[in-house]
Order: structure tokens, then sequence, then C-alpha cells
């Protein structure tokens, strides 16, 4: 169950178990996932993007074997497993996962994955964060409490900056960009197949949720999307953290929002104001559109002032 410290509303409790994490394990429980179906969409040559419960999974299926980025939660293995069989390409198993970051909407799967035989990659941070459990969330309202992971969950590999992964003909290539959606976050580039993966670091569920208690930043955030994107062909396909298959004129207007609204609010930090009267002001009106269930005008006037001020909440644990 949801810890009592949370503080959400029902309906972003919803939102929260349905497409996103809260606690890893605890949410895993909670939500029923006997009736989700694995939606299995070819993206490009043999990249396959996989759609469930929880972050999307990218697949690079082929003759080596399989390599997947990020693993959803551990009761859909098996029809992830079954997804990728089922595509009839090849009977090697899932060699390598690659975890965008520790959230448990993305790193759910790893036991099964890692007890089927999978070697799990990730970000030294991602490995230090599932250890250790902790408190998450954006240093006001959205707060959420990890417990410490199983040994089978922690990523056997970890990189610093970057690692590459050479399968199915193809340098596959993670790439660490500090402190945005978390601190530990890697985008996951396909470059034969012109691919990328971009974590949460960029999402199509309106305002992103950022954990500055885990050393996310919007600045960072920002900072990472705009390097990525410099490095990347005009016609790549992008595979969102959450959300619809998108290309890079919508992270470009998603980076465009998050200078915008942090301008804003910066502008009324300028002038003094407290977080309540932002809200009350209602000084992100004007992108109103980028209003969900999950982080809306208000969670993300404190999310943004949360990252300016460098202040991530009482329980922050750094690394
Ligand atoms: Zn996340």
């Amino acid at each position: 169950m949801i810890k009592r410290t949370t503080k959400f509303g029902p309906c972003v409790l919803a939102a929260l178990t349905a497409f996103l994490f809260i606690g890893g394990s605890d949410a895993a429980q909670q939500q029923d996932f006997s009736k989700i179906q694995i939606k299995v969409t070819k993206v490009s040559g043999n990249i396959y993007m996989l759609e469930g419960a929880g972050g999307n999974i990218a697949a690079s299926v082929g003759e080596d074997g399989i390599v997947i980025v990020d693993d959803q939660f551990a009761p859909l293995a098996d029809k992830i497993q079954a997804a990728l069989k089922g595509l009839g390409i090849t009977d090697k198993p899932v060699r390598f996962v690659i975890n965008t970051h520790y959230h448990g909407d993305h790193t759910g799967g790893n036991v099964p994955f890692a007890n089927a035989g999978s070697t799990l990659i990730a970000q030294d941070n991602v490995r230090k964060r599932l250890q250790t459990g902790g408190t998450g969330g954006n240093g006001g309202s959205v707060k959420f409490e990890s417990q410490p992971a199983p040994a089978a969950a922690l990523p056997v590999i970890t990189f610093e900056h970057d690692v590459t992964v050479h399968l199915n003909g193809e340098d596959i290539r993670a790439l660490h960009f500090p402190s945005g959606h978390t601190d530990g976050d890697a985008v996951i580039f396909f470059p034969k197949n012109n691919v990328v993966h971009m974590g949460d670091d960029f999402v199509r569920y309106g305002f992103p949720f950022i954990d500055v208690a885990s050393g996310g930043s919007v600045q960072g955030m920002m900072d990472g999307l705009e390097k990525a994107i410099a490095q990347l062909p005009a016609d790549v396909k992008v595979i969102p953290g959450h959300g619809q298959l998108s290309n890079l004129d919508d992270v470009r207007a998603y980076i465009q929002m998050l200078k915008d609204t942090t301008a804003v609010v910066q502008k009324a930090m300028a002038a003094h104001q407290t977080v309540d009267q932002m809200k009350q002001e209602k000084i992100l009106a004007p992108w109103a559109k980028w209003s969900g269930d999950f982080v809306n005008q208000d969670t993300f006037i404190e999310t943004v002032y949360n990252s300016l001020t460098n202040h991530p909440g009482p329980f922050v644990k750094h690394n």
C-alpha cells in the first residue's frame, strides 16, 4: 500500500499506479497486472517498443539475442518475455537489461530478468539508490518511500558516464546525463536503427515529474535534453519514458515549455513571491495544457521552485 506519508489525492494515486511508480514493489502489489497486455510496436529495423504498465521498454531483437531498456514491473516479466519471443525473430534470451533510472516502474522487473539470466546494466547512482532505498519526490507535495531492493535487482555492471553494448550489429550506447529526472539517468541510443530511448527525462504525460529528492533538477533536465538532441539525427525516432512514440519536434516543444515555465518561476522568485503566492496567482496558467493528473500546475511550481532553490525535501540521501 501507499505509505501514510504520501499526500496524493485519490485521482493522483490512480494515475500513479496506472502509469508511474511509487515505492517499487509496493505499487506492484497494489496494482492488478493480470489484465495488462503488452503492446509491441516496431519502431525501426530490429528495434521494438513495448508498452504495458510503467515505463516504455525498448528492445533490440536480433541474431545475437535481445537487449531491453527498462523492464516495468515484476509481475509483467513473463508477459514481456512472451511478447519478445512472439516476434519469432530469435530464441535467444534477453541478455542485457539497461535501466534508464532507479524508479520502480522502470526497474520492477529486474529480479525476474536477472533470475532468467539477464545481466543488468545501469548508471552508478541507480545501483546505489536501489541498494539503499530512500525517499523520493519533488521536495514538496509529491513524496514516496522506496525500500532497499533485493540483491538480484541490483545492476551488475555500472558506469559513471557511458557504456556501449555491442550486439545485433549495433553499438547500443547508454549515456548519463546528470541531475535530470534523477541523478542516475541514462539516455540510450541505437545509432544504426536511428532510435533513442529518453527515459523519464522526456515524457508525454504533461509537466514532468522531477525527483528532486533523488538528485533531479529542472535545469539538469533541460541541459541534458539539449545536449542529447544536439547529437541526434533530425529524423531520429524518440521513445519517451512514458507515452507515445515521438520525434525531435516533440522534444523541442517540451524543452521550450521547461524553459518558459522555469523563467516564469524565476521571475516570481526575483519578485520575492512565495510558492503559495505563485500557486494563488496561477503563474503557469498559460501552460495549462501540460497540466496532468500526476503533475498539475501547482505541483510543477513546487518542482521548479525546489530545483532552483536546491531544496530537495527533508529526507534527501546524497551519493
Ligand atoms: Zn521515473
